[in-house]
């Protein structure tokens, strides 16, 4: 299926979401507003303008490169406090569905009661619809990141990125018969514009507690240590079912890593959910 013949039928998108910019957001359109006023003002001061604005700066890029922070937007990082006294831990994967992992993951959390949110790419979920419908027969989440994985994703200005998420949901809709609720940027890496694009969808931004590095490094014991670090009910936890890393053995690494994280999960006591379940959100309505 191509993309063209996905938009054949068209899903309705969900309502907007309230949008006000985040206390940082604000505070450096106004930074900006008074450096235009201050050159016009007192341009022999052009020094003192052109630090502030390059100092303002430094910190708008610092919030692309830090995926858990909250200063450009909303982003949920735990889940609420009614989901964590539950017991649950949220499991999301990204960069699926993969034809060789996802089924095995599917299967590792079938046998241990887990449910699990999957961020898929719009681009390989069109390649095997029937597996990302498969996730959610099996009860999962399937959500949105992005429709091609762009690395330069967070560079990206208003229109480009609002057509890749627009699009994507829409891919994922006609997949699933249901809108994503949740989006996660490639690599975590997003810019200012992507909160109220998000709003205009219906969208929440998910980031992660721990990720596991999983992609990268195909050490199952390090996997395990980073997404276990002083870890306990209320974490959202991030790990690859596609582009996996491969053990030494040549294993993808998550089929390592993810029965022993499950298993110790039980004996806690613990519970793994999927976002909508942590939040009560349907994904029906
Ligand atoms: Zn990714």
């Amino acid at each position: 299926m191509s993309f063209k013949d996905a938009t054949a039928f068209h899903i309705a998108a969900l309502p907007p979401l309230a949008w006000r910019p985040a206390p940082f957001v604000s505070t450096s359109i106004v930074l900006h507003a008074l450096i235009l006023i201050g050159l016009f003002a007192e341009p022999q001061q052009w020094r003192v303008w052109l630090l502030v604005f390059a100092g303002n700066h430094l910190f708008i890029c610092a919030a692309v490169m830090l995926p858990r922070n909250h200063w450009i937007g909303a982003n949920i990082t735990r889940l609420p406090e009614a989901a964590a006294r539950r017991g649950e831990i949220a499991l999301t994967l990204d960069d699926g569905p993969d034809p060789a992992v996802t089924p095995q993951v599917l299967d590792l959390l079938d046998r241990h009661a887990a449910k699990a949110s999957f961020f898929c790419i719009g681009e390989r979920a069109q390649a095997y619809p029937d597996l990302v419908r498969e996730i959610l027969r099996r009860g999962h989440s399937v959500e949105n990141h992005s429709l091609r994985h762009d690395k330069t994703f967070a560079f990206r200005g208003w229109q480009w990125t609002r057509t890749e998420l627009e699009n994507s949901q829409q891919v994922l809709a006609q997949i699933t018969g249901q809108m994503p609720r949740f989006f996660r940027a490639p690599a975590g890496f997003r810019n200012p514009l992507l909160d109220p694009i998000l709003a205009l969808a219906g969208l929440r931004y998910a980031a992660w507690t721990r990720r596991g590095f999983d992609s990268v490094r195909g050490d199952s014991a390090s996997v395990l240590r980073r997404l276990r670090r002083n870890w306990g009910p209320g974490f959202i936890l991030l790990m690859h079912d596609g582009h996996p890393a491969k053990t030494a053995a040549g294993v993808p690494v998550i089929l390592e890593a993810l029965p022993i994280l499950l298993d110790e999960i039980q004996q806690r006591g613990w519970r793994v959910v999927s976002l909508p379940m942590a939040f009560e959100v349907s994904g029906a309505d």
